[in-house]
């Protein structure tokens, strides 16, 4: 391979470009990303960058010497728009061309929108422009916030609100919020969250509208209620970015279909990220996003799959004060098992909990909260176990 090209310049694409170099791909590497920005980190978008603990340049996931090391082309603020039927040329937004014979694809994902959301004060939070907007909307005095969706990046974005002591309500539309990532039980712990933190969680009504001809001023339920608000928050989920893959021979259902170890169809075409649905599940956690592009750029440089995922999914959270962690292979029905520290009323008492899902005798995954060293024992246990047992079985 003379050139390969990857297309996304966030987090998965820097992990790629890093992998391309330190497994010996010495040619011309293009990275094309549509934001104008170097690579950054999103987690602290919805958390220290939004309460102002972080500022810019503790996001930046590169650096100058880096970058040098790193001896690539960088095609900053432009969209790719298309990959030719062989994947052997990326299409630019700007009449550009790139001939390749490797590609990565590392597009990500954009948070999903609701119809009316160009009011003024309405936000979505995926970008560090979004990040911006909202943050400055923030500090132009006390606010009525209503967040729409309480899964984690609502619920974290929820308590950044309420800690820079704005008024906050969440609107979910389930029962309860977070229920298919944690099943019912600790789902209700998240929940007692939001209301210790001083925020109000209206649940099992929809969003009917934004109300508002400039800037908003409220958001109507579905019973018809109205919940004032002058900043809103639109945090109902992500959709992969494949929309400038249409025309290409690629498979695309809810990201681009790879096998277990990140290739697509076409050998010299890989996909790593938020935008891959890798051996049947799509990813939108970070440290997927991190351990894909090895994976992904050996079977690249190999022409064929020669190595596989085995990693047990992971994520965090971090939301009124607590850390959430969760890894493993969760299904309804597991039965849950407090096995260290306790729960008050419902909410994690002092210091603390861990949590084992388990199903047939057999642990599926462990959920903490400010528990982080019994959990990465727990999460290594948990690795080994699955390495022990076929992946059918899970
Ligand atoms: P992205 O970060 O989405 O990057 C994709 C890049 O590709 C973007 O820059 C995009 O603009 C660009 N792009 C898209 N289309 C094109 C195109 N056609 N041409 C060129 N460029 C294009 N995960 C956790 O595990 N824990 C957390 O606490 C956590 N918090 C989060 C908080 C927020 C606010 C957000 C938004 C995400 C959070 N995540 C968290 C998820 C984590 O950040 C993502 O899993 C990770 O960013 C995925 O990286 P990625 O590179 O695959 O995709």
């Amino acid at each position: 391979m003379r050139t390969v090209t990857v297309v996304g310049a966030s987090l998965s694409g820097l992990y790629a470009a890093r992998e391309l170099r330190a497994q010996g791909f010495e040619g011309r590497l293009v990275i094309v990303g549509d934001e104008p920005h170097r690579p950054y980190d999103r987690p602290p978008l919805s958390k220290d960058f939004l309460t102002g603990r972080a500022d810019e340049a503790q996001l930046a996931l590169t650096d100058a010497e880096e970058t040098a090391s790193l001896d690539a082309e960088w095609l900053l603020g432009v969209r790719a728009r298309g990959l030719d039927a062989r994947g052997r040329t990326v299409l630019l937004d700007d009449g550009r061309t790139v001939s390749t014979d490797g590609v990565v694809i590392a597009t990500g994902a954009s948070a999903r929108r609701l119809p009316g959301d160009r009011l003024a004060g309405v936000h979505t939070l995926r970008t560090l422009d979004d990040a911006r907007a909202l943050r400055e909307d923030l500090t132009r005095g006390p606010r009525q916030v209503v967040v729409i969706g309480g899964g984690f990046i609502g619920a974290e974005t929820a308590s950044s609100c309420a800690a820079l002591g704005h008024t906050v309500t969440v609107v979910e539309a389930a029962p309860l919020p977070l229920v298919p990532q944690l099943g019912a039980e600790l789902a209700a712990v998240c929940a007692t969250l939001h209301r210790r933190g001083g925020v109000d969680l209206v649940t099992g009504t929809g969003v009917a509208g934004l109300r508002g001809t400039v800037a908003v001023t409220g958001v109507e339920l579905a019973d018809g209620s109205i919940l004032p608000a002058d900043v809103v928050i639109v945090g109902i989920g992500a959709r992969p970015n494949t929309a400038w893959l249409a025309g290409s021979t690629l498979a695309l259902h809810d990201g681009v279909l790879c096998d277990d170890g990140c290739a697509t169809a076409l050998a010299q075409v890989v996909a790593v990220g938020d935008v891959a649905r890798v051996g049947g599940t799509r990813a939108e956690h970070w440290t997927s996003a991190t351990e894909q592009p090895r994976v992904a750029v050996a079977n690249l440089l190999a022409g064929r799959t020669v190595e596989t995922m085995r990693s047990v999914p992971y994520f965090w959270s971090d939301q009124y004060g607590a850390r959430i962690q969760f890894a493993g292979h969760r299904q309804d029905g597991d039965t849950v098992r407090i096995t260290e520290g306790e729960l008050a009323d419902g909410a994690p008492a002092e210091g603390g909990f861990l949590a084992v899902y388990e199903r047939d005798g057999r642990t599926t995954a462990v959920l903490a909260v400010d528990r982080p060293r019994p959990f990465m024992r727990a999460r290594r246990e948990l690795a080994r176990t699955e390495s022990r047992v076929q992946p059918a079985a899970l």
